[in-house]
């Protein structure tokens, strides 16, 4: 029995596990792209960015990384595949941070279809805290929220920090980041 098999509808768009295959790419080159298609046995060139595939291909790819590079090189993919999602960086082209933590869950909801994200503002809009409850399977995933939410902080112009608080893989209620900035 697999660590997924409570979660129902565990697909995700086809965006994400092309964007990892793209940081592979621009990251450690063609041949390492190559080497993840081969031993992963998912062709990107199959992917369509907006229909849904299963999660379990993006832990392979995920793994894969880790595998060569180290769990932290996930906080890189994160952030380059947040980075170059299509959709995102037109939402938030004209947005602050602020606006983008409103459209997070809707957003979220549209790529995934499992797990629930939740963003909690603080009454000054200078700090957040964001949970994910059953969107997290892997520690790798958890990391690449990491540099996800860095980019969100990039490709709005905010200067802000992440810290992973909180982890459901390692055993808490639930995952947890807390977001400030300036
Ligand atoms: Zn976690």
């Amino acid at each position: 029995m697999s660590e997924h098999d409570g979660i129902d509808n565990y697909l995700l768009k086809g965006g994400i596990i092309s964007g990892y295959f793209e940081f592979i790419k621009s990251e450690h080159g063609a041949d390492a792209q190559a080497e993840c298609i081969s031993e992963t046995g998912i062709n990107p060139k199959d992917i369509k960015s907006n229909d849904y595939y299963s999660g379990e291909m993006n832990e392979n790819v995920l793994q894969w990384i880790s595998g060569n590079y180290g769990i932290h090189e996930l906080k890189k993919a994160g952030n380059f595949t947040a980075k170059n999602l299509g959709c995102l960086t037109h939402l938030v082209r004209f947005a602050n941070i602020r606006f983008f933590l409103r459209k997070a869950k809707d957003s979220y909801e549209e790529t995934f279809q499992f797990g629930r994200i939740s963003v909690l503002n603080d009454e000054f809009g200078k700090k957040a805290t964001v949970i994910f409850k059953d969107s997290n399977i892997i520690e790798e995933s958890c990391e690449a929220w990491i540099g996800a939410f860095e980019g969100f902080f990039e490709i709005t112009r905010t200067k802000g920090t992440v810290k992973k608080t909180r982890c459901q893989v390692k055993g808490d209620e639930y995952c947890e980041y807390k977001l400030a900035w300036e």
